[in-house]
């Protein structure tokens, strides 16, 4: 079966060019999902946390505005904005976004996730037990709205990554330790959330999204687009082949292609061309073949080959988040030269990246090890 992805270009968030591009995805999507009248619709954006307005981490502010008021103009009986961004409130972030006011105006609820518990798998999914956010049970439609953005794990966070956001925070910690350090088993737990909560709207926003070491600290980057889907893999799958990321340095379709999991797409609508992202420094190596070896092994390649995280001191500004947020506590605050400072301990690393991912400052970087830049030199001269 071939799902459409819809795309449409714009090269701001300006109100005008914004709603045109927006509208042009999702009236085909609406089309194909059937309609939305009376329905009670939850919307799951990437929230991750903010920093500012219009922080390239999260999706922005416009877009989610657009998105809802489209969703009631299209006779929608309620909209909520649901997610668990982590460390930070969904109302904070909202505030700091420019969006509480705007929303509750439209009469659009939101909250954190908070009804955690344990439901039901379809028979596909590989784990027998997910304790997850249970509200999104009560809604007739879920639409996943995403950011494109790289993901030093995982190479790409698109609409499929989105919904670890239904996992409970203290329980994120607890998958990152145990399925971390493994990334097929974190892409199975991936395409499970994916095969539970069934989006069936997803959305990407992709007109600025974020290259490099994303997903917190990477570089934004204007890639001028927005696309839409009815289905969240094969809508990764496009976006992905867009961002020149192909399927092979993709985990998570590789693991949905292991499964049987169809994500063939056909893509439509106003394609734009997009400079490939540039990726994370550190897995595009032990993604490509670590993948394949025995545990062991892969300890060995992450330690002499992969990357580790590396923290700037001068942007630090001792607020523990990173340290709350590691999974194997592989974090301390210490005192280094008179300040409180994070200090890894490496050994127990497992290279998840979460300290990275919701450091306010963009102060901890991915930085890859002698032998990886070796290696990697090695790749370019060979590829000339
Ligand atoms: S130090 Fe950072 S990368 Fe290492 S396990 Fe902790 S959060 Fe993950
Ligand atoms: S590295 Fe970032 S998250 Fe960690 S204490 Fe410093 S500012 Fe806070």
């Amino acid at each position: 079966m071939t799902t459409p992805v819809y795309y449409s270009c714009a090269s701001s968030y300006d109100e005008a060019p914004l709603c045109k591009a927006l509208r042009a995805v999702l009236e085909p999507v609406f089309k194909e999902y059937g309609s939305l009248e009376g329905k009670k619709i939850l919307v799951k954006p990437n929230l991750l946390f903010s920093r500012r307005q219009d922080d390239p981490a999260a999706v922005h502010p416009a877009v989610i505005e657009a998105l809802c008021r489209e969703l009631l103009d299209a006779g929608a009986e309620s909209v909520t904005l649901l997610e668990n961004p982590g460390t930070q409130h969904v109302k904070a972030i909202l505030k700091i976004m420019g969006l509480e006011e705007k929303l509750e105006k439209m009469g659009v609820a939101y909250d954190d996730f908070a009804d955690y518990g344990e439901i039901k798998l379809p028979d596909q999914c590989r784990f027998r037990q997910l304790k997850i956010a249970r509200e999104f049970e009560n809604f007739d439609l879920v639409v996943d709205l995403a950011k494109a953005k790289t993901h030093a794990m995982m190479t790409l966070t698109l609409a499929v990554k989105n919904l670890f956001g239904l996992i409970d925070s203290a329980d994120r910690l607890s998958w990152h330790l145990a399925v971390g350090s493994d990334f097929c088993r974190f892409a199975d737990l991936l395409l499970d959330l994916y095969l539970t909560v069934k989006p069936g709207i997803s959305i990407i926003d992709g007109i600025v999204g974020m290259e490099g070491n994303g997903p917190g600290s990477g570089t934004p980057t204007t890639s001028g687009f927005l696309a839409a889907s009815t289905d969240a893999l094969a809508l990764d799958a496009s976006v992905a082949a867009l961002l020149g990321v192909p399927e092979s340095a993709f985990i998570l379709l590789r693991q949905a292609a292991q499964r049987h999991l169809p994500f063939t797409y056909e893509n439509r609508g106003d394609i734009p061309e997009v400079a490939p992202f540039k990726l994370p420094d550190p897995p595009g190596m032990l993604n490509a073949w670590g993948v394949w070896l025995p545990p062991v092994f892969k300890k060995l390649l992450r330690n002499l080959a992969g990357s580790r995280p590396f923290l700037i001191p001068s942007g630090c500004i001792s607020c523990g988040r990173c340290v709350q947020v590691c999974p194997p506590q592989s974090l301390k605050l210490k005192k280094v030269k008179g300040r409180d400072l994070p200090v890894f301990d490496l050994d127990n690393c497992i290279r998840c990246y979460c300290c990275q991912e919701h450091c306010p400052r963009g102060t901890i970087e991915v930085r890859p090890q002698i032998l990886n830049k070796l290696l990697s030199s090695l790749v370019k001269l060979f590829r000339r």
